[in-house]
């Protein structure tokens, strides 16, 4: 519609401006024209010292009367002397309203005023102009001249002709192709808005068809990029969900099998209660340890970014391994570490303990009686390294990518044994993650696994003294 009006505005403008320009134009040469027309005769006409009828037509035979349409002269009271349309004969016959030309050139003349006036009337140009005959600073008569261009006319008439006819085919054109545009556009439009409540009523798998490359085929695209985006994350979410109740179903169900045996059986040995309520007392802290560790991914996820301080990586993890050493020493494992001074990073201490505990702890759990943990923390570059490798059962190498992922377990059996949640790596991956680092698990050389943590290391500025809380 806005086109539409401005297309209307142009064609208006089309058809007046340039019609309305000539005519100006043409006003002015043919005034100008007629003028000096008028001042060429006049100045023959001053050659004669008193002005009568026969004199005046004399001179007036000699001059080539320039296509003009009507001549008149006239005395110093406007009585025609001359007219270009009479015979002299008529003239004198001619009742006396004919006789004398009281135009308002003709008085305005006779005052002593050059003047040309110019209308377009009738399909043609009418111009008049008038001047005075002087003779010794006397005016002794006037001259009056008119013209009628009827072919100047039907030009103007022609070319306002054209322009209305090409304004009518711009108009028509403008309109069949604004009607066609705007239809094929809503067609795009309703596609995508229709593909967007689609998506919005949950079919994920609902995409556009991108048709060329302008900004609609643009849009489609980032409205499939987007949906395939959503799609990932509602399916990992709903992986996540369905993982999640599996993990709180078992632990509840065996509770529930345990609890009904005891009630059922009535004549129980009191010794088979006490393992089997101690068995429901593990299940419960499993359930314990499986909703820790799901509210703790949820925080990582939710929460925005806390306050960071400056901490040592080796103090943290000096005290971690201190902490882990009893469950070290009850399964039979050695812990070496190699911890060099002055490894800062941006961080919270509880996060860098949590990655720290959770690898250690896993290179325990997945290790052999007599077997060996080593931590290192060491600067490289611009960047502090924690890294832990155990002589252990290993991961093999199809399962190296995916250990990271929630839930996930090489040897379930092995992991529940150890009180395991799957959920470890997931934690420690995206703690680390959101301290702007990075974890990989690998083989370690002979035997066992071995994970790198990586952060980058913390420069104090000049100036800046690093402090924990
Ligand atoms: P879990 O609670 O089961 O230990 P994690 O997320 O910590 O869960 O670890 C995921 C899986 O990766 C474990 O179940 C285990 O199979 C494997 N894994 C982790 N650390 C080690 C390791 N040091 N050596 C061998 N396997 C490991």
């Amino acid at each position: 519609m806005s086109y539409l009006v401005i297309f209307a505005v142009v064609l208006v403008l089309l058809n007046t401006y340039p019609v309305l320009a000539s005519q100006d134009l043409l006003f002015t040469s043919k005034r100008d024209a007629l003028k000096s027309q008028a001042a060429v005769m006049a100045s023959a006409l001053m050659e004669l010292e008193s002005l009568s009828a026969d004199q005046v037509a004399r001179v007036m035979n000699m001059l080539d009367n320039m296509g003009l349409t009507r001549i008149l002269v006239t005395d110093p009271a406007g009585l025609i002397l001359y007219d270009s349309t009479r015979q002299p004969t008529e003239e004198t016959d001619a009742p006396p309203e004919y006789r004398y030309a009281l135009y308002q050139e003709v008085m305005s003349a006779l005052r002593g005023n050059d003047v040309a006036y110019s209308r377009y009337t009738d399909r043609a140009f009418t111009s008049t102009a008038a001047c005075p005959i002087v003779y010794r600073g006397m005016v002794i008569g006037a001259i009056y001249v008119l013209e009628v261009d009827e072919v100047q006319g039907a030009l103007l008439l022609s070319l306002q002709a054209n322009l209305r006819s090409i304004s009518l085919v711009i108009a028509v054109v403008t309109l069949v192709m604004s009607a066609l545009f705007s239809k094929v556009l809503t067609a795009r439009i309703a596609a995508l808005l229709r593909a967007i409540r689609i998506v919005g009523e949950g079919e994920y798998g609902h995409r556009l068809q991108p048709v060329g490359r302008d900004e609609m085929a643009q849009l489609a695209g980032e409205f499939n990029h987007l949906t395939d985006r959503l799609q990932t994350t509602e399916e990992v979410r709903r992986r996540f969900v369905s993982d999640a109740s599996h993990e709180l179903k078992t632990p509840l169900a065996a509770i529930r099998l345990l609890a009904d045996s005891i009630l059922q059986n009535g004549e129980m040995e009191p010794e088979v209660v006490r393992d089997f309520v101690t068995d429901i007392g593990s299940e419960a802290e499993r359930l314990t340890r499986i909703t820790e560790h799901l509210l703790a991914l949820t925080r990582l996820d939710s929460l925005p970014e806390g306050e960071r301080w400056v901490v040592d990586v080796s103090q943290v993890t000096e005290r971690t391994v201190a902490l882990l050493q009893p469950v070290a020493d009850a399964a039979g494992v050695t812990v070496e570490k190699y911890l060099k001074p002055d490894c800062m990073i941006l961080c919270t201490e509880d996060d860098l303990s949590q990655i720290c505990f959770n690898l250690v702890e896993n290179a325990i759990k997945y290790n052999y009686t007599g077997g060996k943990v080593f931590v290192f923390v060491y600067r490289d570059g611009d960047q502090v390294l924690l890294e832990v490798g155990d002589t252990g059962v290993g991961i093999p190498e199809e399962d190296l990518p995916k250990v990271f992922n929630r839930f996930y377990r090489v040897d379930k059996a092995r992991s529940r044994a150890a009180g395991g949640t799957g959920l470890g790596l997931s934690i420690v991956r995206d703690t680390v993650r959101r301290h702007g680092g990075w974890v990989t698990a690998r083989p370690r050389n002979p035997e066992g696994s071995l994970f790198t943590a990586g952060f980058p290391r913390y420069v104090p500025q000049r100036g800046e003294k690093g402090e924990t809380p």
